[in-house]
């Protein structure tokens, strides 16, 4: 019997993930086909969490508890295309803050719908009160092209809620 992995969600987009009838419907697919459920509605983040364990939460309004969990809700959100969520979680003074709600939110699209989210490893997290650093390594798939981009990337906390400020270093390969 074929099982739907996570890899198989991934080569569908991911775009459907975001719909909780979506989810259901796959859930008595797999109950009747017998699959265990949580080998197959992993959060896109790599926490080896079931998404409603995991992201979800983020994504429906609560508050991540530290900046770590802020960058991996914010990589499961591309994942996911929930590119209202990649815009809230921007700070104002991000480089790349762009006022035009709608043409940033295509130009969101536009990457998460070219880009396969295949993988996300965190390789250091440097926790403050008020900043916080994250380096992270994401393995992308574009045009059928292995991409990995290692980013240090840095957050601020304002009023009580972590965002994303800038990324420091960069490095694609
Ligand atoms: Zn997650």
């Amino acid at each position: 019997m074929p099982i739907i992995l996570k890899d198989s969600l991934i080569s569908l987009g991911f775009e459907s993930l975001k719909s909780s009838s979506f989810i259901r419907i796959m859930e008595s697919m797999l109950k009747l086909l017998k699959v265990p459920i949580s080998m197959a509605i992993f959060c896109p983040c790599d926490t080896g969490k079931l998404y409603e364990d995991c992201c979800q939460n983020l994504h429906n309004g609560a508050f991540p508890e530290n900046a770590l969990a802020l960058m991996r809700s914010r990589y499961s959100a591309y994942a996911l295309q929930l590119a209202a969520y990649i815009i809230r979680t921007t700070h104002l003074k991000n480089p790349h803050y762009d006022q035009d709600h709608r043409r940033w939110t295509r130009e969101i699209l536009c990457f998460c719908q070219n880009t396969i989210f295949h993988k996300l490893e965190i390789l250091d997290f440097i926790d403050g009160e008020d900043e916080a650093y994250v380096t992270f390594d994401a393995h992308l798939i574009q045009d059928k092209q292995p991409l990995d981009l290692i980013e240090k990337s840095h957050f601020e906390k304002v009023n009580r809620q972590w965002l994303y400020r800038d990324a420091c270093h960069i490095t694609h390969s």
